[in-house]
C-alpha cells in the first residue's frame, strides 16, 4: 500500500488521514438524488467525485472493502408537484427519472453503488428514528407534525458553525404555529387526503428529508459510519439536521467519523440547480456528441473542493487530454492484437499517480503523473518498456474510472476497415480490366456479404454500407 488516504474533513475544517473503524467494512454515504428531473452537470460532479474515491479506497483496501449507499429521494414535494402536473402517480415519475439518472450517470462511468435506500421503501426505519426522537425528548408532536427541538442539543449548528440567527435564514423556516422555535425542523408532516402518505403514531403523512438520510444509515451501515458525503450546499441544514438527529438517537455517538464535501459546478455567476434556467443537462451534453470519458475528465479537471468552472474550453481540453491518452495507450504497442490484449490483462497503477490521490485527491499531482506515463508509452526506448508503460497507463486511468482503449480500437479499425474496402475495390477494378469477370464478381459479392454495395459510375466504383 502506498501510504494513507488524507481526506480533508469538513467536521474538524483539515485535511488527515482516513482511518476507517474496520478496513474490511468500510462504511460511505452519500447523499444520492431526488429523482423528478434530469441531472444536471452539477448533479453529476458528486457522483464523479465519490465514484473516484470509491475506486481509490478499494484500490488500497480490496474490491470487497467498501459498502457504499447512495440514497434515493422518491417522495418530496416537487416529486408530488410533477406527478399532479402530469396526473400519474409519484412512482411513475420517480421510477422515469431514476432510471434516467443511473443511464446519465453510467455513460460517466460511475458505478453503481453497492446499495441504493429509497425512502419510500424505508418509512418504518424514519418512524422507529422519530418516536425515538420524541421519546429522548428531541422530538415533539404538534398538529399532526413531528418537529425536532432544536434546542435540546447543545451542539446544533456546531458543524456548520453558524449562529442562530444564520441559520435560521439560512434554512429558510417557516414560522408556523406549531413550532416552539422558528428553528425547529420537520421530521414528518401530514399528508393532505389524495396525497401519498404513510400511517404514523402522528396520523398519515410522510418524511421531512433529512431523517430520511439519517435512518437509511442506521438501518444499511450502523450508527457511526466511516465517511459521509455531498455537495456543500448540503452542509446546512441537511447534514447539521442528519447530525442532529443521528447523535441525539444514538446517544451522542457521531453520525461519521469523516465528512467529505464537493464543491459546485459554475456556469457563470449562479449556483446551478433545477430551478434555475441556465442548466446544462447530463443527457443533453452527450447528445451533442461528448463522451461520457470527456465528461468525466472535465469534471476531474479541478480539484473536487474547488468551484469548477463549466465553459466549452473546458471540455474542448478534457477532449484533447481524452484523445491524447488513446493515442498514447494504443501506440505503446505493436498490433491491435497487443492493444486488445493489454486490455484484458490486470495491471497495477502507477505509485505516483496513486499518491497524488492519496493527497485528498489531488488530481494536479495525479495528472502529472499520468502525463509522464503517457510520455514513456511514446518514448521509452525498447517495445517491452514502452508496452508496459501502455498497460500502466491504463491502469491508472481506470483508478479515477477512465477506459482506455475502446475510442482508441474503435478509430483504427474504423479506419483498417475503410482501406481494406478501397484495397479490395482497386482489386476488382485490375480483375475487370484484365477481363477476369469472374473474380471481380467474387470480390463484390464477398463485400456484400459484408454488408458493403459497390455502386460502378462514369467516375469509377463508390461504396456505401447496406
Ligand atoms: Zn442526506
Amino acid at each position: 500500500m502506498t501510504g494513507p488516504i488524507r481526506l480533508y474533513d469538513t467536521m474538524r475544517r483539515e485535511k488527515r488521514d482516513f482511518e476507517p473503524e474496520n478496513p474490511e467494512r468500510i462504511t460511505m454515504y452519500v447523499c444520492g438524488p431526488t429523482v423528478y428531473g434530469r441531472a444536471h452537470i452539477g448533479n453529476a460532479r458528486p457522483a464523479v467525485v465519490f465514484d473516484t474515491l470509491a475506486r481509490l479506497i478499494r484500490h488500497h483496501y480490496g474490491a470487497d472493502s467498501l459498502l457504499y449507499a447512495r440514497n434515493v429521494t422518491d417522495v418530496d414535494d416537487k416529486i408530488i408537484a410533477s406527478a399532479e402536473a402530469e396526473g400519474v402517480d409519484p412512482s411513475v415519475i420517480t421510477a422515469r427519472f431514476e432510471k434516467y439518472y443511473l443511464e446519465d450517470m453510467a455513460a460517466l462511468g460511475v458505478a453503481p453503488p453497492t446499495i441504493a435506500p429509497h425512502a419510500t421503501a424505508e418509512i418504518p426505519a424514519m418512524v422507529a428514528m422519530i418516536g425515538a426522537l420524541i421519546a429522548k425528548g428531541n422530538a415533539y408532536a404538534a398538529e399532526g407534525h413531528v418537529l425536532f427541538d432544536v434546542g435540546s442539543d447543545t451542539d446544533y449548528g456546531s458543524f456548520s458553525r453558524r449562529d442562530r440567527e444564520a441559520m435560521i435564514a439560512g434554512a429558510r423556516v417557516e414560522v408556523a404555529p406549531y413550532k416552539r422555535d422558528p428553528a425547529d425542523f420537520v421530521l414528518w408532516k401530514p399528508s393532505e387526503p389524495g396525497v401519498i402518505g404513510w400511517d404514523s403514531p402522528w396520523g398519515r403523512g410522510r418524511p421531512g428529508w433529512h431523517i430520511e438520510c439519517s435512518a437509511m444509515i442506521r438501518e444499511h451501515l450502523g450508527e457511526t459510519i466511516d465517511i459521509h458525503g455531498g455537495g456543500l450546499d448540503l452542509i446546512f441544514p441537511h447534514h447539521e439536521n442528519e447530525i442532529a438527529q443521528s447523535r441525539c438517537a444514538h446517544d451522542g455517538k457521531p453520525l461519521a467519523r469523516h465528512w467529505v464535501h464537493n464543491g459546485f459546478v459554475d456556469m457563470g455567476a449562479e449556483k446551478m440547480s433545477k430551478s434555475l434556467g441556465n442548466v446544462v443537462t447530463v443527457d443533453g451534453l452527450l447528445a451533442e456528441g461528448h463522451r461520457g470519458e470527456v465528461l468525466r475528465l472535465a469534471l476531474l479537471s479541478a480539484h473536487y473542493r474547488s468551484p469548477l468552472p463549466w465553459t466549452q474550453q473546458r471540455i474542448g481540453e478534457a477532449q484533447q487530454k481524452f484523445d491524447f491518452l488513446e493515442r498514447r495507450f494504443g501506440n505503446a504497442f505493436e498490433s491491435l492484437a497487443e492493444v486488445k490484449k493489454a486490455m484484458s490483462e490486470f495491471y497495477e497503477p502507477d505509485e505516483e499517480a496513486v499518491a497524488g490521490l492519496n493527497d485528498d485527491l489531488n488530481v494536479g499531482r495525479y495528472f502529472a503523473a499520468v502525463r509522464r506515463l503517457a510520455d514513456q508509452a511514446e518514448n521509452a526506448s525498447t517495445r517491452e518498456s514502452r508496452a508496459d508503460a501502455g498497460r500502466m497507463l491504463r491502469a491508472t486511468a481506470n483508478l479515477v474510472g477512465i477506459e482506455l482503449g475502446h475510442s482508441f480500437l474503435a478509430t483504427v479499425a474504423g479506419t483498417a476497415d475503410t482501406i481494406l474496402i478501397d484495397v479490395r475495390i482497386a482489386a476488382r477494378a485490375e480483375a475487370k480490366a484484365r477481363r477476369d469477370f469472374a473474380e471481380a464478381d467474387r470480390i463484390r459479392d464477398e463485400l456484400a456479404v459484408e454488408g458493403v454495395v459497390l455502386e460502378d459510375g462514369l467516375g469509377g466504383t463508390t461504396w456505401r454500407r447496406a
